[in-house]
């Protein structure tokens, strides 16, 4: 089977790899369908996180169940399923509070930009759709898989809602659908930071009412502006760097919440302001799996469109131009077809 492997920085190569098979009782084997390059790809692609050797690559995954373990009851071959980039049991008390991500014995998936992979925890990791999905419906059902859930997570830990203002650092993916998500959760001011017209546009779309060009200071100074000099009530932080997350930080007044879902890149949050912004700070990697199932209905029924963050197509074996658009910053997100 084939496979995306990084190598080194800005190396990354689709080659034959070994076929993906059941290892444990609770695996699974799924044909991918689509599979996606992420935004956290992006880190050892660009040689920011270290990599210790050759990395298959991959976390976002749909497709078709291929072949379950002994213990697996919840999926079947031939069914449609999307995962979560976290594997989980979804039985220890840390999965049923909600966070899966933190599961007891949780896995991360690698290797999701191939044609077959291996699942671990399959019953607590997979959620199979209603039926085949029309194939306009598979791109939305893969930004479920991460990008989707991820933004979803940064809106209910940043508490949006009816009544509430909510600024969204961070015009990639996942702060784009979190725009969509708070939407979807009732938020009466949406204001998007984005420089880039394709991302305003985007945002507006799924439901930002403002839009902010300036970073930093100036970009605070915004929204400080469009909240009567308060700021917001819900902060996402969709990028994870020392400027977006002290953005976000005063971006947010007191009592008000951070959602933070960008993977920090050697962000050092300074205690003294942290302490007189007297906000709540909520995020991590997010449980994708605890909003799997609504996410799946909301995308069945076609109330959400959360697909359209791909901008840019490619067959799998161009894996590597689907990186390099993303890295300049060409695509938003590039979706890969095995
Ligand atoms: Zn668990």
């Amino acid at each position: 089977m084939r496979g995306t492997v990084l190598y080194a920085p800005g190396d990354v190569r689709v080659e034959d790899r070994p076929e993906a098979a059941i290892e444990k009782p609770t695996d699974a084997v799924i044909r991918l369908t689509a599979a996606c390059v992420c935004g956290s790809d992006l880190w050892p692609y660009r040689g920011i996180e270290p990599i210790d050797g050759p990395r298959p690559m991959g976390h976002e995954y749909v497709g078709v169940v291929e072949a379950v373990g002994s213990e697996v009851t919840s999926v079947k071959p031939g069914q449609f399923v999307v995962g979560s980039f976290v594997a989980s049991d979804n039985t220890c008390e840390i999965c049923q509070a909600g966070y899966q991500s933190s599961c007891v014995q949780r896995e991360f998936i690698g290797g999701a930009q191939a044609d077959l992979m291996r699942v671990p925890l399959a019953d607590g990791t997979l959620v199979a759709t209603p039926g085949t999905p029309d194939a306009d419906l598979v791109p939305s059902l893969l930004a479920a898989s991460d990008v989707l859930g991820t933004g979803w997570f940064a809106a209910v830990a940043a508490e949006a809602g009816p009544g509430k203002t909510v600024a969204v650092v961070g015009d990639g993916a996942v702060g784009l659908l979190g725009v969509l998500a708070a939407k979807q959760l009732g938020a009466d001011q949406i204001i998007a930071f984005s420089r880039h017209q394709d991302r305003q546009k985007l945002a507006r779309e799924f439901g930002a009412t403002d839009i902010v060009t300036e970073r930093g200071d100036e970009g605070v100074a915004k929204i400080k502006e469009l909240t009567n000099g308060l700021g917001a009530h819900s902060v996402i932080e969709a990028v994870g760097t020392q400027e977006s997350m002290m953005q976000a930080i005063h971006s947010t007044r007191p009592g008000g919440h951070v959602g933070y879902v960008g993977v920090p890149a050697e962000v050092q949050l300074p205690g003294v302001e942290l302490f007189f912004s007297a906000v709540h700070l909520h995020g991590g990697p997010a449980p994708v799996r605890r909003f799997l199932p609504d996410l799946i209905s909301l995308i069945w029924n076609r109330t959400i469109d959360p697909g359209k963050v791909f901008d840019l197509e490619l067959p799998l074996d161009q894996a590597a131009e689907g990186y390099k658009a993303m890295d300049e910053r060409r695509a938003i997100k590039t979706l890969l077809r095995p």
